[in-house]
């Protein structure tokens, strides 16, 4: 068993879900932001004025399978297109910073916003590559 902390994940994606289809530039999407390690970019059906998802360029199914179970298939199934090594840890707060410098392009970082990650059925999860919603543009109730 691995210590969730020094897990080693990788900068790719090799995911048959939509958001790393996305990545992948095999679906369009309404880019925001992106880096070597991630990509933003607006929902679909957006809840607010400001609905932009920040995911990351690896597959993983969500926050319990970086920090808790399952996590040693979507390692090796990354392997194949193995850039750079990264722990868990890094990519949860890589995502958070991400979505700091998004909500700051916008402009939305003086009237706040909202920043939520569904993880798994009762939470609403629909789709099963962990993503970062950036919520704002409004008062949120
Ligand atoms: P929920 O659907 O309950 O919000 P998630 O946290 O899994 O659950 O969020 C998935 C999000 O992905 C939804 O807000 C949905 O609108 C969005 N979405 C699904 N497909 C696309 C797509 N092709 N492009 C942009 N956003 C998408």
């Amino acid at each position: 068993q691995r210590m969730a902390t020094t897990t080693s994940r990788f900068h790719t994606t090799t995911g048959s879900d939509v958001f790393s289809k996305i990545i992948r530039g095999e679906i369009p999407s309404t880019k925001r932001y992106e880096d070597d390690f991630c990509i933003a970019f607006d929902d679909l059906s957006p809840a607010a004025p400001v609905h932009v998802l920040i995911i990351p360029k690896l597959h993983t199914r969500g926050i319990s399978n970086l920090f808790g179970s399952g996590a040693e298939d979507e390692v090796e199934s990354a392997l194949p297109l193995v850039t750079e090594p990264i722990n868990d840890a890094e990519v949860v707060g890589k995502l958070f910073a991400a979505a700091a410098r998004v909500a700051e392009a916008i402009g939305i970082d003086k009237t706040g916003y909202r920043l939520v990650i569904n993880n798994g059925g009762d939470a609403g999860q629909t789709v099963f590559h962990l993503h970062l919603h950036l919520l704002g543009g409004r008062e949120l109730t």
